[in-house]
Parts: structure tokens; sequence; C-alpha cells
């Protein structure tokens, strides 16, 4: 724009100075010929009569003929009419002059008016000069290039007495004129070259510097930035594009949902950097593991997606995610460190499980969840039963939701006895839902949904208050056992829930008994640490639940400080089947007791377990046998409470929670009768 501006500023000025320079010649012109007439009205004898016509002298024929040359190189005379009644030429002729011509020569150029202005205004006393350039095609032999014809009036006594038509010779200054004019012309347009170069690099230089920055922020925009792999927005495009190609006629496609099945605990217990890195290790794997031309996306957290390209079939996909799933297993070198994910995939094909890109991403998330849940490290394709399991899941979870405002929740009560089977020492809650829609629905099936969703949180804080506030109406020493989710220790403020619980009831700490299962403590962090250690302060007894079913229940016996292990309910029923089974209760039972932790053991249900379980000094039974869980209504604590004295007799236990400074003394339930 401004260059555009400064071109025609480059050509105004060049006009200016051309037509200044026009005007410049005509003043030149007019002064030569202004001087000539003075000079010629002074020297020329008998000049008037010239003018008039009426003959020229010899004297003033030699003068006139001596003033032509030079500046004024030819002229002619008119008279006060305008007939030319001289022309310069002549004088040089030999012979006698010829006579005035008729031709009213006056204004010939026509320079600034019509011939008869140009005449008029010059016979009423004004000097009128035109430029001639003689060097186009019709010049003027023996004329110089540029000269200009002036006519300038003599004036006597106010009176026009004739006009001298001079013929100047302008060529050296039109020459310079024009040189000069060339020069100032050619350095403008030098420095509109410079400036139009200047201007043009830094146009370049920014262009370049602004498509760069362009390009980054569109990497950016479609990369995840840990990684380097697409992220979900670009991913999404992706797919979109992929699922119209192949709408018209493009190659087909599936897709993979892949999870890293450690990568939380690896992440938790090695820090985010090192998180960070397996995340960069997996996503070139993934990369190593697929072809050129298949999208690898990492779609959040440890969620990567891979578009399959022109693989549409079980038989094809089969190799591919097999091989993902073995690139993922291998361990992955963190420098000093080696760590085993894993990782999950999930397969949806184009066209056969959904056409839709959004439906297709939740089929093969399906299929991922249900990989996770056949155990991790495998692969799984999208199926019709799957979608109808989830779909019960769904509509499970929108009910469990409204579930507490509905009042559809119920904490039910199962009895805890001593060994004797008969000194009832408290309760377990067990939560019920009353689905209006599906009847009763176990625990089993909605708790996990309930963890899944976040909405143990809410629910589990109701479980503590209810449990509490019931318990408190129970003859002292009953106490209360409340199950407690590892997910309640993830989010939330545990602590905070179980001392407002027990404050609003006003039931005392050691009466409030918390389970734990193992899965809490695989995921064993600082934080979950912590959360038991500030319970165990509060005076709150923490019993392991279903102790047994994990893989490395013991390694957990000395390293979390339990009040009581409850035996899984498996062992139990298998009590008189087996004669193992009995030396492993046995064994469960003399070990927890050398670490001072009572036993409890679950699902008693014929008197032959209770016999074998007293013989191998069980502590605590609790099962059909003798109780079944019950509404609190319906709660008699029937004669079996122990008397508090004969808790008093009994000897203080010492706690393995003593270096936590706990402040209320547990005791050992009461011996056998
Ligand atoms: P759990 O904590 O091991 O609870 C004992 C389960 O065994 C209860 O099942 C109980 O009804 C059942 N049971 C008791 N005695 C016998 C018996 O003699 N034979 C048999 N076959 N079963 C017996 P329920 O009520 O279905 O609870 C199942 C699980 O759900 C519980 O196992 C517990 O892990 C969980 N759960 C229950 N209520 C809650 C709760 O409020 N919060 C959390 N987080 N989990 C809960
Ligand atoms: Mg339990
Ligand atoms: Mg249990």
């Amino acid at each position: 724009m401004w260059v555009a501006a400064f071109v025609l500023a480059v050509f105004f000025v060049g006009w200016m100075i051309g037509t200044e320079a026009e005007r410049e010649l005509q003043r030149g012109a007019r002064q030569t010929g202004e001087r000539w007439v003075q000079v010629a009205n002074l020297t020329v004898p008998d000049l008037p009569l010239a003018l008039s016509g009426r003959g020229v002298t010899p004297a003033a024929r030699e003068q006139l003929q001596r003033l032509t040359g030079g500046g004024v190189f030819r002229f002619k005379l008119f008279d006060a009419a305008g007939r030319r009644v001289l022309l310069s030429d002549d004088l040089a002729r030999p012979g006698a002059l010829p006579p005035p011509s008729d031709v009213d020569g006056i204004g010939d150029q026509g320079q600034g008016g019509t011939k008869l202005e140009i005449r008029n205004r010059v016979l009423a006393g004004q000097v009128h000069s035109d430029i001639i350039r003689n060097a186009g095609r019709d010049a003027v032999s023996g004329r110089p290039t540029v000269y200009s014809e002036t006519y300038v009036p003599l004036i006597v006594a106010g009176k026009v007495q004739g006009v001298v038509e001079a013929y100047t010779d302008q060529a050296d200054p039109a020459d310079s004129l024009r040189l000069a004019i060339g020069r100032v012309l050619a350095s403008a347009l030098l420095m509109l070259l410079v400036l139009l170069a200047i201007a043009a690099y830094r146009f370049r230089v920014r262009t370049r510097q602004a498509r760069s920055a362009q390009a980054r922020v569109r990497y950016m925009a479609n990369h995840d930035a840990l990684s380097g792999a697409l992220n979900r927005a670009s991913f999404t495009q992706v797919l979109e594009k992929a699922a119209w190609r192949r709408a018209e006629g493009g190659p087909s496609f599936s897709l993979l949902c892949i999870d890293l099945d450690r990568f939380k605990e690896v992440n938790d217990s090695m820090g985010h950097a090192a998180g960070d890195e397996v995340l960069r290790l997996a996503t070139q794997r993934l990369r190593d593991a697929v072809r050129e031309g298949d999208n690898v996306a990492r779609l959040g957290g440890d969620e990567f997606a891979i578009l399959l390209t022109g693989v549409a079939s079980v038989e094809a996909v089969t190799p591919l995610a097999q091989r993902v799933v073995e690139t993922l297993a291998q361990p992955f070198d963190l420098g000093d460190q080696r760590v085993r994910c894993g990782g999950s995939v999930g397969i949806a094909i184009h066209g056969v499980d959904a056409t839709d890109p959004d439906e297709l991403l939740g089929k093969a998330d399906l299929a991922l969840y249900r990989a996770k849940a056949n155990g991790r490290g495998t692969f799984s394709f999208y199926d019709v039963a799957m979608d109808r399991q989830m779909q019960a899941r769904r509509e499970l979870t929108k009910d469990l939701r409204g579930a507490i405002a509905d009042n559809q929740l119920a904490l039910h009560y199962q009895p805890l006895y001593g060994s004797d089977g008969l000194s009832l020492t408290g309760y377990e809650a067990l939560l019920r839902w009353q689905n209006p829609r599906l009847g009763n629905v176990p625990p089993v099936e909605f708790i996990p949904l309930a963890e899944e969703t976040g909405l143990i949180d809410s629910i589990g804080q109701w479980v503590l208050q209810r449990a509490c506030l019931d318990a408190a109406t129970w003859p002292a020493p009953l106490t209360v056992a409340v199950n407690l989710s590892a997910a309640q220790f993830a989010t939330g403020d545990l602590v905070g829930t179980v001392s407002r619980a027990l404050a609003e009831a006003g039931l005392d700490a050691h009466r409030l008994e918390l389970e734990i299962t193992e899965s809490l403590l695989m995921n064993n962090t600082d934080e979950v640490l912590a959360t038991l250690r500030a319970l165990a302060a509060m005076g709150v007894p923490i019993a392991m639940d279903d102790f047994g079913t994990g893989y490395s229940s013991l390694a957990y016996l000395w390293r979390f400080p339990f009040d009581k292990v409850k035996i899984d309910r498996a062992f139990t029923h298998n009590l008189g089947h087996d004669a193992k089974v009995g030396l492993i209760v046995r064994s469960i039972i003399s070990l927890a007791h050398s670490l001072d932790i009572r036993v409890n053991a679950e699902g008693v249900e014929t008197a032959s377990q209770m016999a074998a379980l007293q013989g191998h000094g069980c502590d605590e039974l609790q099962g059909f046998l003798l109780g079944r869980p019950g509404p609190a209504l319906g709660l008699t604590h029937l004669g079996r409470v122990l008397p508090d004295s004969a808790l008093a007799r009994l000897p203080a236990r010492g706690s393995l929670f003593a270096e936590l400074e706990l402040g209320i003394p547990h005791t050992r339930p009461s011996p056998l009768s």
C-alpha cells in the first residue's frame, strides 16, 4: 500500500518538476525575447517604420541582420494588425526584401490558448511564449532540438507598434533541465527500489515467521505436547474423515482403544516424571507396532487410540492387536529403573460394529473395558452382548444416582459373635438397595458401579452416618463394622467424614470398626497409609476383610497394623470338605494371634464349621448359622451382650498402633465360655 503511495508521490514530484522546468524554459525564452526587443528598439534605426510594414531602411536591415544569431537565431516582425512584415531569413538573401505577407502568423503553435486568443493577447501588449520540441519526426532542419517562439509586442508611448516573434535556442537549458529531472527521478526510483527491496525482504521474513508460527500453533493444536501423538480433537477429525472417505468408497478401517494397565501405580509410586517418560515410550512403541499411515493418538491420561487403515476383519486386526499388547507388556527402561506397565486393547471395526465415528469410539471403549475386566494385558473385540450389559449398567448407574435421595438405600446388620457363638459383640453393616425397577440389587453389583462413577463418596458417607446413628442406640459396648471401598480413600475427606459421623451420633470411636480389603493396600500409597493412621489415631479399629482371597495377604499382615482379620467365607465353606483348608485356617489364626490380631471367620453356615473354627481358636464368628443380616429395627441384641465387667477382666491388648499414640486401648473378645 505504502509502496503504491510512494510510486504515486514519485510520479507527482516528477510531474511537478517537469511543469516547473517548462515554466523555467518559458521564463528564459521571454527574458531573451524581451531583451532582444529592447536591444533592437535601441539599436535598429527606424524600427517602428519597419514594423509598420512601410519598408526597411538599409541601416535597419544591416542592424537587424547583425542581431540575428546567438540567443535569437531567427525572428519575424508583425505590424500592429498582426500581418507579417519581415522574416529574418529574408535579410540574408541579396536583393530587395519581399513585401509584407498577408499571412496572420501570430500564435501559430497555439500553446496555452487558441490562435485567436494568443493573437489578441499579444496585440493587446502581452508577451507570449511557446516551447517547441523539434526532435520529433517532423523536425525542421536547421533549428535546435528545443527552441521557443516568443511574441514580444513593441510598445511605444503605451501603444503597440508591432510584434517581434523571437526564436530562442533552448536546447542547452532543456538538456540540463532534462538531465536534472532525470537525476532526481533516477535517485527517487533507486530509493524506491531500495525501499521495495527492504519491504520485500521484511515481508518475506515476516511471512516466513508467521508461517512457522502458524505451523507451530497448528501442530500444538493437533498434537499432544507430551508424546507428540495426535490429540483427542485431531484424532476425532481423522476418524470422521476416515468414515467419510469410507462412505465415498475409500479404505475400510478399525479402531483400537488402548489403556496402560498399571500406569497409575507407576505414576503414584515413581513420580510424574517417570509417568511422563512411560507415556512417551509407550507412544513410540505404539507407533513402531503399527504401519505407516496408521494414526496413533493419545486421548488423555494413559488412554491411547489407533486407527488402522485398510484393516476391517477380526482375522486382520488380531495380529496387530496382539503386537500392541506384546510391545506394551515389555518393561520400560527409565534410566536406572525398569517398570512393567502392560496395556489392554479394545477393538471396534468400522462397518461391522458401527459406522458413526462416535459410536465406533464408544464401542472400542466398551471392548477395552471388557479386556480390562478379563484380566488386563489382553485385547478384546466389541460384541453385542457386551453392549447389552453396558446398557444395563448405564441404566443402573442412572438409578443409583437417585437412590439416596429417594430413600432406596438401607443398612442391614449381621451379628458378630464371640468364639462361643453366644456372646454378641456387634454387627456388620451391610448395604441394601431396593430398586423400584429391579427389586433388591445385591451390593456386589452396585458397589463396584458406585466406585467407578464416584457415587461411592456420597453413598459411603451416608452409610457411615447411618451406621453410627444406629449403633449409638445399641447397648454399649456393641460395635458396628462398616465396609470401606478403596475408592473412598482416593477422593474426599474420609477422616473428616468418619469423625463427623462419630461426633454427630455421639458414638465412641472404638465402637466403630472399619473394614478394608486388599485392593486398597495393593495401591499402597502414602496417602492411603496416612489416612489409615489418622483413622487409627482417632481410636477406630481397622479390620482386613475377605482375608486370604488376595495374592499376598500375608505380606499385608506385618506391613499394616490391623486390629482384626476376617477370614474369607470361602475358607469357612471348605472347612469340612478339605483337610488342608483346616490347616490353613489354623495357621492364619495362630499367625494373627502371634501378631496380636483378632480373627473373625465369615460365612459360618453349619454347626460343624463353627466347631472347627472354635477348635482352631477363632475369636469371632459370623454367618447365617448365627444370624442373617436384618434391618436395624428388628435387632434384639438378645441376652448375648457381654457384661462390661467381663470385658474389664480381660488383659489390655498390646496395640500394633502403639507408635501411633492410640487413645483407646483395645480388648480381646471374650474367651471361650
Ligand atoms: P463382606 O463385607 O464380606 O460382607 C459379608 C457378605 O457375606 C455379606 O454379603 C453377607 O450377607 C454375606 N454373608 C454373611 N454370612 C454369610 C453366610 O453364612 N453365607 C453366605 N453365603 N454369605 C454370608 P452382602 O451383604 O451381599 O455383601 C457383599 C459385599 O458387599 C460385602 O462383603 C462388602 O464387601 C460389600 N458391601 C456391603 N455393604 C457395603 C457398604 O456399605 N460399603 C461397601 N464399600 N461395601 C459394602
Ligand atoms: Mg465386610
Ligand atoms: Mg467379607
